[in-house]
C-alpha cells in the first residue's frame, strides 16, 4: 500500500462514517514496518493537537485482591488458591487518596476484584468519603460487574468514571476466557448501563489473550466503535501464575502498540492509557506506548506493603515509574521524549 492510500485510510479513520470490517482486517493484516512508522507519527500528532505533549497521570488503588469470578486469565480467579488476599478499608483507601492528593494527583482509581465483601452500599461510602474530603478531584471505580441499581447508586455517590473493559466482542472468544456464569452480553449491558448512567466510560481489551485471532480483534475495533467509550485500555496479556492460561503465549508488544495507534487515529479525544502491563513486558514500554498515541499512566498508590498482592499477572511492576514513589523517575522518562506529567482531573471532552 502507499502512503497516498494510507491517507485515503486515514480520513476513513478520522471521519463519521462506520469504519468497515474489511478495513480494519486490512489495517491488522497488511501494513509493513514502514507503514506503521507513518500511522503511529500521524498518531502521535492528533493526541498532540488535543493534549499537548501532556501525559494525564491518575493514582491507582488496588482495593482488593478477593474475587469472586473465576476468568481464566487472572492471577485474581478465586480459583487460584496460590493468590494472597487482602481487601483495603475505608481507612486505608482514605489514606491512599491523601498520599495521592499531596502529591498533586486529581483522580483516584479504585480497582480491584469483584469482591463480595464490597458491597454497594460500602463501596458507595467511600465514594462519598472521598469526594467530601476531595470534592474537585474525579474518583475512577474499576470493580467489575455490578447491578444496574449498584452502578446507579456508586453514581449518585459521586463515582465519576469507570473501567470495564469488556475483554472480546466475539461470544465464543468470551466464553473461551470466562467462566459460565460470565456472558459476554451482561459485559455489554453493563457497559451501556454505564453510560445511561452518566458515568466515563473505559473500555478494552488485553492482546494476544489465549484464543485471540484478527477477526476477533475486528469485532473488538467494530464494538469500541459501536459504544464511543471515553477510555480505552489496551493491555498485552501476561501469563498469571495458578490459572489455567499460566504456560500460554504473552501478547505482542507491536500489537498492542498498533492497536493504541488505531484508537488513537479513530477515537481523537479518548483517554487511552500506557498501560503496566506494555511497562512490565518491555523497558520503555510506557514511553512507547505514548508515542503511539496514548495519554495517561496510572502510578500505583496502593499500600507498599500490599502492592505485590494484587498479582492479576506475574511480575507486575508495581514500583520503579509505575509507582506514585517514583513520580520523578516517570517525569524524566517523559522528559526524555518531549512529553511531561499533566495533574489536571483529565476529563473527557469530546468537540
Ligand atoms: N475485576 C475488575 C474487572 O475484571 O474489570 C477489575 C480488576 S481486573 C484485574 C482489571 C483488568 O486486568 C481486566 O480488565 C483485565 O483486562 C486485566 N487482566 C487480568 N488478567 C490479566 C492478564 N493475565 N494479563 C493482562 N491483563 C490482565
Ligand atoms: Fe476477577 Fe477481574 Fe480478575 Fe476476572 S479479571 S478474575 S473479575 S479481578
Amino acid at each position: 500500500m502507499g502512503f497516498d492510500d494510507l491517507d485515503a485510510v486515514l480520513a476513513l479513520l478520522s471521519g463519521k462514517e462506520t469504519v468497515k470490517e474489511k478495513v480494519w482486517e486490512m489495517l491488522l493484516l497488511s501494513l509493513d514496518k514502514e507503514e506503521w512508522e507513518y500511522l503511529s507519527v500521524r498518531a502521535r500528532e492528533v493526541a498532540q493537537a488535543r493534549f499537548g505533549k501532556s501525559v494525564y497521570v491518575r493514582a491507582l488503588v488496588e482495593i482488593s485482591s478477593y474475587c469472586r469470578n473465576n476468568c481464566r486469565y487472572c492471577g485474581l480467579r478465586c480459583g487460584n488458591s496460590g493468590a494472597v488476599r487482602y481487601r483495603l478499608d475505608m481507612q486505608q483507601i482514605l489514606d491512599c487518596c491523601r498520599e495521592a492528593a499531596a502529591l498533586g494527583f486529581n483522580t483516584f482509581v479504585l480497582q480491584g476484584g469483584e469482591d463480595s465483601r464490597q458491597s454497594d452500599e460500602w463501596l458507595a461510602g467511600v465514594v462519598a468519603a472521598i469526594k467530601s474530603e476531595f470534592p474537585e478531584k474525579a474518583v475512577t471505580l474499576s470493580v467489575g460487574e455490578r447491578s444496574s441499581m449498584g452502578y446507579a447508586l456508586l453514581r449518585s455517590a459521586g463515582a465519576d468514571r469507570y473501567l470495564l473493559r469488556h475483554e472480546t466482542a466475539d461470544e465464543a472468544h468470551y466464553a473461551f476466557l470466562h467462566p459460565q456464569t460470565m456472558s459476554v452480553a451482561n459485559r455489554k449491558q453493563c457497559l451501556y448501563e454505564l453510560k445511561r448512567l452518566g458515568y466515563q466510560v473505559g473500555s478494552g481489551i488485553m492482546v494476544g489473550s489465549p484464543g485471540q485471532g484478527v477477526r476477533h480483534l475486528v469485532a473488538d475495533l467494530m464494538f469500541l466503535d459501536e459504544l464511543q467509550p471515553q477510555m480505552i485500555g489496551i493491555g498485552p496479556f501476561i501469563p498469571a501464575t495458578g490459572t489455567p492460561f499460566a504456560g500460554e503465549e504473552k501478547g505482542s508488544v507491536e500489537m498492542t502498540l498498533r492497536l493504541i495507534t488505531l484508537l488513537r487515529l479513530r477515537f481523537p479525544n479518548a483517554l487511552i492509557p500506557a498501560t503496566t502491563a506494555l511497562a512490565t513486558l518491555c523497558d520503555g514500554g510506557t514511553e512507547r506506548g505514548i508515542l503511539a498515541g496514548a495519554n495517561v499512566v496510572m502510578p500505583n498508590v496502593t499500600p507498599l506493603d500490599l502492592r505485590d498482592k494484587y498479582t492479576i499477572y506475574d511480575n507486575k511492576k508495581s514500583n520503579g515509574s509505575e509507582s506514585v514513589e517514583q513520580l520523578s523517575l516517570l517525569e524524566e522518562k517523559l522528559r526524555g521524549i518531549g512529553y511531561h506529567i499533566d495533574y489536571g482531573r483529565g476529563d473527557y471532552k469530546g468537540l
